[in-house]
């Protein structure tokens, strides 16, 4: 059989980050590749107890087809935490969606057609470029430093190409590179986008988990004029097992993702999101998130810590403040998939830079998660690390 694919199919067969993820699960490697949370914090006890709740007391409703937008204890719940990151709104404004991966596909359904230009943070989360790359989106790129998306050279980028319908940013302890956009940032972002009418979409996993500097407002707390699509999620918060994640727009924009998500899944998971209503109910989310953060804080330092230590002079690395990953940088490498296969070779893994870039990567970076790595492996994976780089720095 000849298959004759969609143009919405990647042309090619090549899932360099699945292939890299699959080596890493390998348990000779110390894999600081994924980008998974410590599942030692899960909270299944509680969760066990939530759906015996469930079961015992709503076990038809839970069962049943449900709602698009979503069921109405799950979007209270969204609407306390959305009040608590100073979003204050109501639940016509949200929908849930099957984690916040849906809601970049639904976005990319609805706002790219062939050749749409996108404008991205260099590097990005490389799902969404996959995602909106699959609806034929056409990148443009945006240089960041340690405090985000450079302003100045996203008006550029703006001014050069007036048909862009979309900005995609991660503006909190960003996948991959860790960095948060500034303050004065977000500002001139949410600034730049009446200036020159374009949508913002803000994808915000990450924000919760912060362990210094000050909580920043995000960019859809400063937006007054519909500007700004925001996404959260509970998968680094509470479980990504469960896909519950959620978008906040304009009641005429959630009635489109409401119809689009309608033909791709009905409707996100009644069970799931009955379950995570009952255990915020029960439960303190907010002491789940304070261990969380001081877990991810203690192997970030480890890490830092090790980092500094053992890696070559001139090598450079960003400094997160939350979050779950650190952005790596190797001067003088011009192809990051050497410090990939050099690291291997040491049993241990790390994501190339290259596939997180919408065009031109930047040479000789990677990311590492330190999320998921046991304290006590941390040190010794970094120094066997730190060998691999000095190979390819001195060949
Ligand atoms: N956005 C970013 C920036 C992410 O890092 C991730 C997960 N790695 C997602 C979206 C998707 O998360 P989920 O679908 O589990 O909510």
């Amino acid at each position: 059989m000849t298959y004759k694919f969609s143009k919405h199919v990647p042309q090619s067969d090549v899932d360099a980050v699945g292939d890299i993820l699959k080596v890493a699960g390998d348990p000779k490697v110390t894999s600081f590749a994924g980008g998974l949370p410590a599942p030692e914090l899960f909270p299944v006890e509680e969760v066990k107890a939530a759906a015996n709740r469930v079961l015992t007391g709503n076990g038809r409703a839970a069962l049943q087809y449900g709602s698009s937008q979503g069921v109405p204890g799950l979007r209270q719940v969204i609407l306390n935490r959305l009040e608590i990151e100073g979003i204050k709104t109501d639940s016509d404004h949200v929908m849930v969606a099957t984690g916040s991966q849906q809601s970049i596909d639904l976005t990319g359904k609805i706002f790219i057609d062939e050749g749409t230009t996108v404008i991205v943070e260099d590097p990005t989360y490389l799902t969404a470029i996959d995602v909106f790359r699959s609806y034929g989106a056409h990148f443009v790129g945006v240089d960041m430093d340690e405090d985000g998306m450079k302003m100045d050279a996203l008006e550029e980028a703006l001014k050069n190409n007036p048909d862009t319908r979309l900005i995609y940013t991660v503006p909190t302890f960003q996948n991959p590179t860790g960095r948060t956009m500034t303050l004065e940032r977000r500002k001139k972002l949410v600034e730049l986008a009446g200036k020159y009418d374009v949508l913002v979409l803000e994808d915000n996993p990450y924000g919760a988990i912060r362990w210094s500097g000050n909580n920043l407002p995000s960019l859809k707390s400063l937006d007054k004029n519909n500007h700004v699509i925001y996404m959260g999620t509970l998968s680094k918060i509470f479980s990504p097992g469960l896909r519950l994640g959620w978008v906040v727009a304009d009641p005429k924009l959630i009635k489109k993702y409401t119809m689009m998500k309608q033909s791709a899944d009905l409707h996100t998971d009644s069970l799931a999101q009955y379950i995570a209503a009952e255990y915020f109910a029960e439960n303190d989310i907010e002491d789940h998130v304070t261990a969380i953060t001081a877990l991810y804080h203690k192997r970030e330092q480890i890490m830092v810590d090790a980092v500094d230590k053992y890696f070559p002079a001139g090598v450079t690395h960003s400094n997160p403040e939350g979050g779950m990953f650190l952005w790596v940088m190797v001067p003088g490498v011009a192809d990051s998939q050497k410090l990939f296969d050099a690291a291997l070779k040491r049993n241990v893994a790390i994501v190339p830079g290259d596939p997180f870039f919408g065009n031109e990567s930047i040479p000789g970076t990677f990311r590492m998660n330190y999320s998921n790595t046991p304290e006590d492996k941390i040190e010794d994976g970094v120094k066997r690390l730190a060998e691999a780089i000095e190979e390819v720095m001195s060949k």
